[in-house]
C-alpha cells in the first residue's frame, strides 16, 4: 500500500502561500479518481485486508533519519504511519476546506458554521478565564458541567443519571467516540455500523482492532434494511454503533427501527454507541435517544456535544453518557487519550446547556429557513434532492449532470463552479455504493447558501 497524504504533507500544504497550485485533493485524490481504478490510491478498496497487518512500503524511521549537520538541505523525510492507520488518508473535510480556500470556492462541504456561537455563552467563557479558571479540570468533568449535562439528559429523554458517576466529559464528541471504542472493544470484536458513515468511526475501530461489519442505508430513504440486520446481528456481535441525527444523510431513525435495533440487542447481548450531536436539529420529526428504548439504557453509550447545537464547533466540547459499568471503559480510555477537557469552555458550556427553550426553538427556526434556502436552490439546479429530517446536511443525486463519479463531480464542482461539497463513497465500506451522491451543508448564513446556488445555477448544466 503506498503511503498517502500523512498531517506532516497535509501541513506542509496547508502552510503554502494559497495562490500556490498544487493541492492535497488534486495531487493525491482526483489523479487517483482519473486513473479510473476502484482500489487507486485514495478511495479505499473494499477488498482489502482490513485488519490483517501487511507489510509497510514506508521506510523505517532509521533509514530515513535527517543530516546531522544541521543542513537546510534534507532529503524530505519519507511519510511514516503505523499499520493501523496506512489505509486511511486525509479526512476528506480537512481536504475539501483547504482546496475551498485554495479555489475561492464557497464551502458547503465541512460542517462548520460560517457564523459565530451565541454572545452568552461566548461571555461566559470570557468569565472564567477571568476568574481563574484555568488549571487542569477534573478528569471526567468539572462538577457543575457533568451536573448540566445530567439535567440535560433528564429533559431530553427521561432518564435520571449519576452526573457522578455516569458522565464522562471529552475533547469533542470524536473523542467520545474514541474513548467509547478504546475503551469497551477489544481486537477481534465485531462492531456493526451503518453506512455511510463520518469517517473517524472506522479510523478508531481499526485503531481499536475491531472487526468491522457495514449494513447500508440506501436512498431515497435511507431506511434501515431490516432482513439485513437481522441476519448480520449475532452472539458474535459485541456492538452497534448508530448516529441519529444521521451525517452525511439526514436521516432519523425511526421508532421501529429503534426498537428492532434494541430488541437484537437484547436478544445477542450487544452494547449500543450512539452519536446524537445532531438532536437539536431534528426538523421533520422528533429525536428518539436510543437509550430512552426499554432495557436499553444498561447497554448504551449516548454520546453529544456543544458544536452544532451552539455553533461552536471549535470548541471541541463533548460527552458520553452510560451506566457506570461502561463509563469505566471509556473513563479509562479517556484519562489516557486527553485526561481532561479544556476547563473555562466547560464553564461555559454549563451555561450553554441551561439555556432556555426559546433559544432551541430559535435555532430550529433559522435552520429551517437556511435549509430551505438551500433544498429548494438544489432542486431548481436540477439535482435529484433526497430527503433529509435532520442535521445540516442534504444529500442529493449529482448524475443528471454527467460526471462520472462523486469525486469527479466534486473535482468539477471546485473548479468550474466555484463550490465545495463532500462525495460520499469515503463513507462507505465499498466505495462504489456512494458514487452518485453528494452532501451539502446548509450551516451557513443565508447570503453565502444562495451565492452558492446562483453560481449552480449559471454552470452546471444537465447533461
Ligand atoms: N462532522 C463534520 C462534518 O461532517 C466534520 C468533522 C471533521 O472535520 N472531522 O462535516
Amino acid at each position: 500500500m503506498q503511503p498517502q497524504c500523512s498531517w506532516t504533507r497535509t501541513h506542509a500544504q496547508m502552510l503554502r502561500p494559497l495562490s500556490h497550485k498544487c493541492s492535497v485533493f488534486s495531487e493525491h485524490w482526483l489523479k487517483a479518481a482519473h486513473s479510473h481504478s476502484h482500489s487507486h490510491s485514495v478511495r479505499r478498496s473494499h477488498n482489502r485486508p482490513t485488519f490483517r497487518a501487511t507489510m509497510s512500503t514506508v521506510p523505517t524511521r532509521k533509514e530515513s533519519l535527517p543530516a546531522q549537520d544541521g543542513s537546510s538541505q534534507k532529503a524530505p523525510q519519507p511519510l511514516q504511519v503505523a499499520k493501523r492507520l496506512e489505509k486511511f488518508k486525509t479526512t476528506i473535510f480537512t481536504q475539501m476546506s483547504m482546496l475551498a480556500i485554495e479555489h475561492g470556492a464557497i464551502n458547503l462541504g465541512q460542517g462548520f458554521p460560517n457564523f459565530d456561537g451565541p454572545e452568552f455563552v461566548k461571555e461566559a467563557a470570557i468569565q472564567a478565564i477571568k476568574d481563574g479558571k484555568n488549571q487542569y479540570a477534573r478528569g471526567h468533568g468539572i462538577p457543575e458541567f457533568n451536573a448540566a449535562i445530567a439535567e440535560r439528559f433528564k429533559k431530553d429523554t427521561g432518564l435520571v443519571v449519576d452526573p457522578e458517576k455516569e458522565v464522562t466529559v471529552t475533547s469533542g464528541c470524536t473523542e467520545a467516540i474514541a474513548a467509547t471504542i478504546l475503551g469497551l472493544i477489544n481486537p477481534g470484536d465485531e462492531v456493526i455500523l451503518f453506512a455511510p458513515f463520518y469517517d473517524s468511526y472506522e479510523a478508531t475501530l481499526s485503531m481499536a482492532g475491531a472487526k468491522i461489519k457495514g449494513i447500508t442505508l440506501r436512498p431515497p430513504d435511507f431506511a434501515v434494511p431490516i432482513d439485513e440486520l437481522k441476519s448480520t446481528v449475532s452472539k458474535n456481535t459485541r456492538a452497534i454503533l448508530i448516529n441519529t441525527p444521521h451525517n452525511p444523510t439526514g436521516k432519523m431513525f425511526t421508532r421501529e427501527e429503534l426498537n428492532v435495533i434494541a430488541s437484537l440487542c437484547i436478544e445477542n447481548d450487544v452494547l449500543v454507541f450512539t452519536d446524537e450531536v445532531y438532536d437539536k436539529l431534528a426538523f421533520e420529526m422528533d429525536h428518539i435517544s436510543m437509550a430512552s428504548l426499554p432495557s436499553m439504557y444498561d447497554r448504551t453509550v449516548t454520546m453529544n456535544s456543544l458544536g452544532k447545537t451552539f455553533s461552536l464547533t471549535g470548541w471541541k466540547i463533548g460527552w458520553a453518557v452510560a451506566p457506570p459499568h461502561l463509563t469505566w471503559g471509556v473513563r479509562q480510555a479517556h484519562s489516557f487519550l486527553t485526561f481532561a477537557t479544556s476547563t473555562p469552555m466547560q464553564w461555559a458550556a454549563s451555561v450553554a446547556l441551561r439555556a432556555p427553550d426559546s433559544y432551541y426553538v430559535e435555532l430550529k427556526r433559522d435552520y429551517l429557513a437556511k435549509k430551505a434556502i438551500l433544498v429548494e436552490g438544489l432542486k431548481d439546479v436540477g439535482f435529484k434532492v433526497f430527503p433529509s429530517s435532520g442535521t445540516y446536511f442534504v444529500v442529493v443525486d449529482h448524475t443528471p449532470f454527467g460526471l462520472d463519479d462523486d469525486i469527479a463531480f466534486c473535482e468539477y464542482l471546485i473548479k468550474e463552479v466555484g463550490v465545495v461539497a463532500i462525495p460520499t463513497s469515503v463513507f462507505y465500506l465499498n466505495p462504489e455504493e456512494g458514487k452518485n451522491l453528494v452532501r451539502f451543508t446548509f450551516c451557513k448564513d443565508e447570503r453565502t447558501l444562495r451565492s452558492a446556488v446562483e453560481r449552480m445555477k449559471e454552470k452546471l448544466r444537465k447533461k
